[in-house]
């Protein structure tokens, strides 16, 4: 079950254990300087578990939310099954962030990317975990029950997470996980490339961009990409609070509206 809000005391911090050594003067020892800092930042990096700087993972995976930049040589597309198929299975091996130390499976995608409708969760659960398939607890089974009152069959649609990886204690996940598992989400949806995605939960919509800085957020169409995103309440915490389903739908007959179908 994922929590709805982010928990400012599950932050980690961040702060570096790395610092640089004394600079001397000569250019002899300036580079012995040099040399001994590289290593010094390496060890950092070992200890971190990571596979680059951090400051430049975050910059390669922010970066990865902007159009690629247009180089004039020819590109090999495959398509997107192909696409969708190699991603899960990097997913399946990816140490970029913390999470995969915890994992039991990564939960890349469920349904059919031949979809005009996109759910985006906020990370596994136990159950989710445990199989690989997202939203299949009990979270899922109401999911699955929204989707089929939308007239939908439940493997019509294609229903992802912003991460692939269990958070322990289902916590949200941190931004620094969000960001590092861009990488897989922003191909992921422009593979798909709907006509509407659905943000569930307050994290789907941040990390798609969706929240704006104050006041209300569910109900209130965004656009990532393009494609617009309507924000809603995620299926668990409709579970603990059942009064906010009417709204949910409310929201649910406004995408039915966007995609031209019967409400
Ligand atoms: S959550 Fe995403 S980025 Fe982190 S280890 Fe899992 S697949 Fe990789």
């Amino acid at each position: 079950m994922r929590s709805e809000f982010n928990d400012p005391t599950a932050a980690k911090s961040t702060k570096p254990a790395y610092t640089r050594p004394n600079v001397a003067n000569g250019p002899d020892e300036e580079l012995a300087s040099l040399v001994a800092s590289a290593q010094e930042l390496l060890r950092w990096e070992d200890a971190l578990g990571g596979s680059g700087f951090p400051a430049v993972e975050l910059r390669r995976a922010t970066s990865a939310l902007e159009p690629e930049a247009d180089t004039g040589a020819p590109a090999i597309v495959p398509d997107s099954h192909t696409r969708l198929q190699t991603l899960a299975s990097e997913a399946a091996e990816c140490t970029r962030c913390e999470l995969h130390r915890s994992r039991t499976k990564s939960v890349f995608a469920r349904g059919t990317p031949d979809t005009n409708l996109v759910f985006v969760g906020e990370g596994p659960g136990f159950h989710e975990d445990q199989q690989g398939l997202p939203f299949v607890g009990r979270a899922g089974q109401l999911l699955d029950r929204m989707i089929a009152a939308m007239g939908y069959d439940r493997e019509g649609v294609y229903i992802c997470n912003v991460v692939k990886c269990r958070p322990p204690e289902n916590r949200t996940p941190l931004p620094t996980e969000a960001v590092a598992c861009a990488h897989f989400l922003v191909p992921q949806l422009e593979a798909v490339s709907p006509k509407v995605i659905v943000a569930l939960g307050r994290c789907a919509a941040e990390n798609l961009r969706c929240v704006p800085p104050s006041g209300k957020w569910r109900g209130i169409w965004g656009e990532w990409r393009g494609i617009p995103v309507m924000p809603t309440y995620h299926p668990a915490f409709l579970l603990r609070s059942p009064q906010f389903k009417k709204p949910v739908w409310e929201d649910l007959q406004e995408v039915l509206r966007k995609l031209n179908r019967q409400v």
